[in-house]
Formats: C-alpha cells, structure tokens, sequence
C-alpha cells in the first residue's frame, strides 16, 4: 500500500497558497512532514484525511482516490487532529466505546474486546475510569493514538503530535508511533527536526506550501556532509560572521552562540567540520542557503 500525492495545490479565499504543486510518495512506515509553523502541513494533511478539497491534483490511497472517494478512505484511516478536543464528562473507557460505535463498530462483545485491547496496547488501561480531560498532554495523546486505531486502519495521520510533551512522554509516544509504523502508512506532520531524526524512514520538508525535500533522512545530510562546520563564537563576533558566511544555525549553548556554517572549504577561525544533522538539512533548505563553491587549481587546466 502506498499513498501517492501529485501536484496537489490549495491556495485560500484570504488569497494565501498553502500548498503549491505538491507530489509525493509515500510507502509504509513513518513518514515525517517537516516545516515550520504556517509552512502548509496541516492543510496537507486535512486534505489526505478528508476534511477539505484541494484547488488541483490528486491523492490516491492504494487504488483510493482519496478526493473522489472520501468515504472509502474514512474507512481505513486513523486521524490525530492538532486539537483534539474531547467530552468534559466521560472516562477513557466510555470515550472510546462512544469513539468505536462512530467508527461503526456496533457489536458489543467485538467492541469491548477492541476498546480493552486498544488501552492496553497504549499503555493506559489503568487509567480507564479517568476522565480524558484529567489526563497529562503525553496521555491525551496517547488516547488519541488509541482512537487513531479503531478500526485497523492502512493509513494514520498525526498532526503536531510532540509539541508541549516533557521529554519522557515525547519519548513513550516515540515508542508507540514506532511500534504502530510497522506495519501501516503513518504520516507525522511536525515543526520538530528531532522527531524526525528519531522515527521517520521517510520525510518530507515543506515551506510555504511547497516541497523543498523528499526523501530519506540519512540521504539529507549526506548531502551536506563535509560542509557543515561548527564554532562556539563571543556574540559580538555574529554580526561579522553573518556578513561573511552563510550561517545556518546560531544557538546558545551555555550562553554563548554556536554558529554553524555552510561551506564548502574551511571558513578557517577555528571552525572545525562536524557531521551535518538533520537540522543543518532543514535550516539550509528552508533558508534557501548555497554553500560557495571554490574553484580548485587543481581543477584549473
Ligand atoms: P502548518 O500546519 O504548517 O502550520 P497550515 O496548513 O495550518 O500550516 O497553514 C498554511 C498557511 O495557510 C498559513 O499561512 C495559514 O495562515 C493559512 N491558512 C490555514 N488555514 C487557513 C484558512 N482556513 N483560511 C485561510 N488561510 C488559512
């Protein structure tokens, strides 16, 4: 099964075009949409779940056709919204009874089998009796991945899943998107490079609604290796550095900058080459940054 997008545009009646000739493919496993907040990613996504139509292009699930065939596709798909907004009243257990006959799982012994099943599997049946709304911002979470999966479907969209998780419950979602990605189409849509780096054999980088990078990861910064180099640097050195190199990145460790920089030969001042990470890739790519390429002598017949 693969999910297969081309030239995919949607441009809003405010006049704002949230995505610009998008085509990708996308076979099993975890695949992270990568971009930063108003880059077009929750609009892809509602788009592959159904929820809007798009100007122009097509979506195809398997022989789907996502846009034409919109209740075929409800049947196989498991949707984490951004805001996923739940009953004040109910506990876990009856949410998901409720969730499960919407999804048209109406025999009670199947139901009760699935729903128990579903709670141990994302690690909350002890929680059951809770109220949703009681739970941490990791447990909703994980409910929603629960929900996600009523009715075994092909493809599960998650959209923004980690943003305001602490790093244990980022780590236990992790885990379980991992375990889910096995053997189903599971698209991640995220602003954080290091969900990706951690889960995703395939992904995606998106800006202003178009498509700056498909492919895998590891290929990424591949592409950058050996022009990535790295200088914890005084602040008043950065507005000098800026005029002179292309800075992909400044972050403050320990209170002081560290400034990476793309190029392709040694920006000398103590820079030293690092291996290129995958937010070199992004920062690079959503900047539109080139590194200079010099002209060797030896290439100088
Ligand atoms: P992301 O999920 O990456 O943050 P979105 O798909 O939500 O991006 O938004 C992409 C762009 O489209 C943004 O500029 C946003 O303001 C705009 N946008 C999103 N939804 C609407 C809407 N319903 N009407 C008008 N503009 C919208």
């Amino acid at each position: 099964m693969r999910l297969s997008i081309k030239n995919l545009s949607k441009t809003y009646a405010n006049g704002v075009k949230a995505l610009d000739n998008v085509s990708l493919e996308l076979p099993t496993g975890l695949f992270g949409l990568l971009g930063p907040n108003g880059s077009g990613k929750s609009t892809l996504m509602r788009t592959i779940a159904t929820l809007q139509e798009p100007d122009a292009g097509s979506i195809h699930l398997g022989d789907i056709d996502v846009v034409k065939q919109k209740h075929e596709v409800r049947k196989t798909l498991g949707y984490l919204p951004q805001e996923f907004g739940v009953y004040p009243k109910s506990n876990a257990l009856e949410l998901l009874h409720h969730l499960a006959v919407l999804k048209g799982i109406t025999n009670t012994k199947e139901r009760k089998e699935i729903v128990d099943a579903l709670l141990h599997r994302v690690n909350l049946y002890d929680f059951r009796k809770h109220k949703v709304n009681s739970f941490s911002g990791g447990m909703k979470q994980r409910f929603g991945i629960a929900q996600a999966l009523l009715g075994n479907p092909k493809l599960i969209i998650v959209d923004e899943p980690t943003a305001g998780l602490d790093p244990g419950e980022r780590n236990r979602f992790y885990n379980l998107l991992a375990e889910i990605g096995e053997n189903v189409i599971v698209i991640l849509s995220t602003h954080i490079v290091q969900d990706v780096s951690q889960l995703c054999s395939n992904m995606a980088i998106i800006n202003k609604g178009s498509l700056l990078y498909a492919g895998k990861p590891g290929d990424a910064t591949e592409e950058l290796n050996g022009m990535v180099w790295e200088k914890l640097v005084d602040k008043s050195e950065l507005a000098h550095l800026e005029r002179k190199h292309s800075i992909i990145s400044s972050r403050l460790v320990s209170g002081r900058p560290l400034v990476h920089i793309l190029s392709t030969e040694n920006p000398g001042n103590g820079f030293m080459r690092v291996d290129a990470g995958l937010e070199d890739v992004f920062f690079t790519k959503i900047m539109g940054l080139e590194a200079t390429i010099p002209v060797l002598e030896s290439e100088l017949v």
